[in-house]
């Protein structure tokens, strides 16, 4: 969206003042209440910098940290009557807090490690290293995206959902110049760094379109679906863009009958009641809440919900590189959602998405709480393996 859109998009706030409504904001400040630590006064802050840069807020300390502690979990927008995209706005902020060198210096080395290795975590082994064979199937027409999180630190997701699409006969391989889908550069401000990286992943794309491409990871989705769209809109009309859930959603009773399996699995190999959890990309950032439900009821599985839920449901509060330069505001946020996963009497979160399942993983180990956590494609391939 060019600037001038958004200038449009912050004039359609009409100030009401609903964005911070019961505290979902994970950077809002109860104690202070502060303008500036909810959604409003964040795009005060970027309208100001739009419109007259010598006032000076795109080199100020306190800038940096009101805009760069926005997780982009989009529960503003949810709220907002009259539909501000936020997170876009403050994107635009971050972008241009990025061009003034005002910026976290935990974003600069995520940014310099996927422009140095592919990857933010500097990990020099190459993306398909532990399904190489992947690559070799260049006739399929599915492609898995497993992204660097499930590349790099949770491999068992990745894992798991190749073995999901053997169970279910499925041929798929992986891009030849796959790279970091770019989403973190995306919402840290580093729009500059994004064609670059990509153009050879985009150009395989352009010259051999797949019939689908299959993610594991929303925040990777999201970056295809809106930050490729605009250059790729043409050959993405005629490309399937699915979350694993909404590929399965219509298949699941092909894994064979699971429902028989459920007792035992409760029993014997996790921790119930079991609580599903909405990531903000999955739910309200792309819609899709029913699809995993739907998968879960189709196998009679039971689960909690949180009180507020699907396109209501709150962050886990690690999203946009808040985890890595706020860390403590991130965790703060997690605490809050464990807190209400004991309050509701449940031992196992389940969630469908690889920032989500780390950041309650982490809090969980570093806080001792007696909570566990699952990926919905792993508790599949353990039910399936039930005897
Ligand atoms: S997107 Fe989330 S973190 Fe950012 S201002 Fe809105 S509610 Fe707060
Ligand atoms: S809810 Fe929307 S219109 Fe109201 S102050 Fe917040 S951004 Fe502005």
């Amino acid at each position: 969206m060019r600037e001038k859109q958004i200038l449009g998009m912050i004039w359609k706030c009409n100030l009401c003042g609903f964005c911070p409504k019961d505290f979902e904001c994970p950077g809002y400040d109860k104690d202070t209440r502060w303008e500036s630590t909810f959604a409003r006064g964040k795009i005060s802050i970027v309208h100001a910098m739009m419109q007259d840069p010598e006032l000076g807020f795109q080199n100020s300390p306190l800038t940096k940290e009101r805009l760069f502690s926005c997780t982009g979990c989009g529960h503003c927008a949810y709220i907002c009557p009259s539909g501000v995209d936020i997170p876009l706005i403050i994107y635009l902020g971050k972008k241009k807090l990025v061009e003034a060198e005002n910026y976290p210096k935990e974003h600069k080395m995520i940014s310099e490690n996927i422009k140095k290795f592919g990857n933010p975590f500097a990990e020099k082994q190459p993306r398909d290293f532990a399904w190489p064979d992947l690559k070799l199937n260049i006739e399929a027409e599915t492609v898995y995206f497993p992204g660097c999180m499930a590349i790099y630190r949770l491999p068992e997701i990745a894992q798991h959902t190749i073995q999901l699409f053997t169970q279910l006969g499925e041929k798929i391989k992986v891009f030849q110049h796959e790279t970091c889908c770019s989403g973190i550069l995306y919402r840290t401000g580093h729009t500059d760094l994004i064609s670059d990286l990509t153009k050879d992943m985009i150009n395989e794309i352009k010259e051999n379109p797949p019939k689908q491409i299959i993610f594991t990871c929303p925040g990777c989705l999201t970056a295809f679906k809106e930050i490729y769209n605009s250059e790729l809109k043409e050959k993405f009309e005629n490309i399937k863009l699915l979350h694993f859930s909404e590929y399965l959603v219509d298949k699941v009773l092909n894994l064979g009958d699971l429902k028989p399996k459920v007792e035992k699995f409760l029993k014997t190999t996790i921790k119930s009641p079991i609580i599903w959890h909405d990531p903000c990309h999955l739910a309200r950032g792309l819609g899709i809440y029913e699809a995993p439900r739907v998968i879960l009821d189709q196998i009679q599985f039971p689960y909690l919900e949180f009180d507020q839920n699907r396109e209501d449901s709150n962050c886990c509060g690690s999203g946009s590189g808040v985890r890595s330069a706020y860390p403590d505001l991130a965790e703060k946020t997690t605490i809050q959602r464990l807190e209400e996963v004991k309050k509701l009497g449940a031992k196992t979160i389940l969630t469908s998405c690889p920032f989500c399942e780390y950041q309650f993983k982490s809090t969980i180990q570093k806080n001792d709480y007696d909570i566990d956590v699952i990926e919905l494609n792993s508790l599949l391939i353990k039910l399936i393996s039930i005897v």
